[in-house]
């Protein structure tokens, strides 16, 4: 063993895990990077101190990334994910077969070129489809710049630390409003509720005061340490939550899209949150609402509150 590699982000209690091998470890212009051998976990990458994938586990929060959001939408055609540099995301939205376009806005070169050397089989030759388009550059400055529309943006950030915490403001999601076609889907990493209850508080918020509709939803990423992580969607189109287990079902089968985690009954599941998340989410609505309300009256008459998902 080279030696034990420490996730620095959590203030009062730290994981380490045995680096059998250090593979690469760099400071790249935006962060500290490192890939290591694990024999549990396979290739692990981390980015300053914080784990964000290995590739035991990956599959679980890049299908439920890519698949809520985009089962939940008839004939999706033009995606863009923000951050997602390792290509777990794109792998997964490539594989919807009505994709015409998936646009990664990754700020760190290193990332793609680390993953494509270390670990190949998580972007699996998704770099190289004719549909993806490979841009570096900071999201935040992106998507506040870009005249493409979209039917669903992917947030595949790391947490609010270093380069990723532009990708947690209300002003950029706001700027994901402008990027979507009408209709469409935002979907962002939110952290551990259960640790974190002001990240899933503050994004929740944000997408309040910008979209009809918002549900978090969660998923169970082992090497993501502290209880269900958090995924947050917002959109200004109900139909989208409303979707029967029959019909999810009908279209993964006529999709011909295989998956280890994501299921139709999970998809709706994976919407139901304990008690103390919610706790968060509805009055973290309630305020998104009143902000909302706030900005218009600024410029006119508010549109009355909508109640959170049953
Ligand atoms: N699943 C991980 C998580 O939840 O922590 C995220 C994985 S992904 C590797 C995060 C990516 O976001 C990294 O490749 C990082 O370089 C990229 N990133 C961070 N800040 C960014 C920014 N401002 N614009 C674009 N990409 C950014």
């Amino acid at each position: 063993m080279d030696r034990w590699v420490e996730e620095t982000f959590h203030p009062h209690w730290r994981v380490r895990m045995a680096a059998d091998e250090v593979l690469h470890e760099v400071k790249t212009e935006h962060q500290h990077l490192v890939i290591f051998r694990n024999r549990t976990w396979g290739t692990v990458l981390m980015l300053d101190g914080v784990c964000q994938l290995t590739t035991s586990d990956e599959f679980i929060y890049h299908e439920m990334m890519a698949h809520v959001p985009l089962m939940a939408l008839d004939r999706p055609k033009r995606v863009m994910v923000v951050g997602g540099g390792d290509g777990g995301v794109v792998r997964e939205v490539l594989k919807h077969p009505s994709i015409e376009r998936v646009m990664l806005v990754e700020i760190d070169r290193e990332v793609i070129d680390t993953a494509l050397t270390y670990y190949p089989e998580i972007p699996s030759g998704a770099f190289d489809d004719e549909r993806t388009v490979v841009v570096i550059a900071d999201g935040r400055k992106f998507v506040a710049e870009t005249d493409e529309r979209f039917d669903a943006i992917i947030v595949d950030s790391s947490e609010p630390i270093g380069p990723s915490a532009v990708l947690h403001t209300p002003e950029f999601f706001a700027s994901c409003k402008h990027a979507l076609r009408e209709g469409g889907i935002l979907v962002s990493q939110n952290g551990l509720p259960f640790l974190f209850p002001g990240h899933l508080r503050d994004t929740t918020r944000s997408f309040a005061s910008l979209f009809d509709h918002v549900a978090p939803y969660l998923c169970t990423q082992p090497c993501y340490f502290g209880g269900p992580f958090a995924l947050n969607w917002a959109s200004d189109e109900d139909e989208h939550l409303d979707i029967s287990v029959k019909r999810l079902a009908k279209r993964q089968e006529k999709r011909g899209i295989a998956t280890r985690y994501w299921t139709p009954i999970l998809h709706n599941a994976a919407f139901a949150l304990p008690r103390y998340a919610e706790l968060v989410v509805q009055p973290a609505i309630a305020e998104g609402r009143s902000d909302r309300a706030a900005a218009k009256n600024g410029r006119g008459n508010a549109k009355p509150a909508k109640k959170l998902r049953a």
